[in-house]
């Protein structure tokens, strides 16, 4: 790993995040200091193709009684344990005066990517990456017509690390009445700047991602993929579509066919980087489904790396969470070299 000291350019400063609005302290030449705290434990053993006690293999009974259908592609289905949900409690107790409370409605599902328990996206052939940007466009359009439906929120949990101890790949839906705080920052931070400039905010980001290039992983003609500048986790990853559109089910097929490509090209870079099945929070980031003008948001997909090195995770702390800006480790260019430098083929294949 290369030694970065606090005279190498761009390791140590800070970088404007134009979408948050905020500021991220670049810290790079801290990524080498001591650490004697604890470590991740290496990922568990290599699971099986079919696993008789998952809960989201086909044809197994799942907790609340109901059967997998015996699928082949992808699987949709409502979350057994769901925190939002036509179940919750439409009685609520009043709370004291001056705080709010409401009925935790909504939808709640889970989405299968394969019927094979131990192939994860990053394995997956892109047509059937794309499978699951189908599901993820059909699922937002379904629910978000809904009028109760304010915000449609997909995403992955992937790895232990972030909580997830069952390796089938599936994500997760979150339909609910109100809208998710980053999107709406994202989508004023967007408005602004089509107001004051006459452009696409991530357009703009686009285009300087291009004009410097090298956080560039992957790019075709619909679709770019980039650490970008201001990335507030190592290896943080946007994958873009070129078109802008507020919703993943305004995308044509050959756009869904090229962020398909993308999602793998990234997904198969993070896992050759360790040779190992790499943690991250992937997130759709779309607009809210409530009805508005929200012409100005960019539609996009955020991967969110907890590593920071194998088996080192990135501490979430005063900063972070007391403060609410990031300070990170490691300088974005750095970053994006690792993973431009990594074979296209998964080194399971290879
Ligand atoms: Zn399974």
């Amino acid at each position: 790993m290369t030694q970065e000291g606090p005279a190498t350019p761009g390791s140590w400063e800070q970088r404007w995040h134009p979408l948050r609005e905020e500021w991220v302290i670049v810290a790079a030449h801290r990524q080498q200091r001591p650490w004697t705290g604890n470590t991740v434990a290496a990922p568990a053993p290599t699971p099986v193709a079919f696993d008789p006690g998952c809960y989201l293999c086909p044809g197994n009974t799942r907790i609340s009684g109901a059967v997998n259908a015996r699928y082949a592609a992808t699987f949709v289905f409502d979350n057994d344990h769901p925190c939002v949900g036509p179940d919750a409690p439409t009685t609520i107790v009043p709370p004291t005066p001056f705080y709010r409370a409401a009925p935790a409605v909504g939808v709640a599902r889970v989405v299968c990517f394969s019927p094979q328990h131990d192939l994860t996206l990053a394995e997956m052939p892109p047509a059937a990456i794309a499978g699951v940007v189908d599901v993820w466009r059909r699922q937002t359009r379904e629910l978000g017509a809904r009028p109760e439906i304010k915000q449609v929120l997909c995403f992955e949990n992937k790895g232990e690390i972030v909580g997830v101890s069952n390796p089938h790949p599936h994500g997760q839906i979150y339909a609910t009445s109100f809208r998710w705080k980053t999107f709406d920052t994202e989508l004023d931070a967007s408005a602004r700047h089509q107001r004051e400039t006459g452009r696409g905010l991530m357009a703009d980001i686009i285009r300087a991602e291009q004009r410097d290039g090298r956080r560039i992983l992957h790019e075709d003609e619909h679709v770019i993929a980039f650490v970008p500048y201001f990335a507030r986790y190592a290896y943080e990853v946007y994958v873009a579509p070129k078109r802008r559109v507020a919703h993943v089910f305004d995308l044509t097929d050959d756009e869904i066919a090229s962020l398909a490509g993308a999602l793998s090209a990234v997904t198969v870079a993070f896992d050759n980087l360790w040779r190992m099945p790499f943690p991250y929070v992937q997130v759709l980031h779309q607009a809210p489904t409530d009805g508005g003008d929200h012409d100005a948001f960019h539609f996009f997909i955020g991967f969110n790396p907890p590593l920071r090195q194998p088996h080192l995770l990135k501490y979430l702390a005063g900063p972070e969470i007391g403060g609410g800006n990031f300070v990170s480790d490691t300088s974005p260019e750095a970053k994006a070299a690792e993973l431009r430098a990594q074979p296209r083929v998964h080194y399971k294949h290879a």
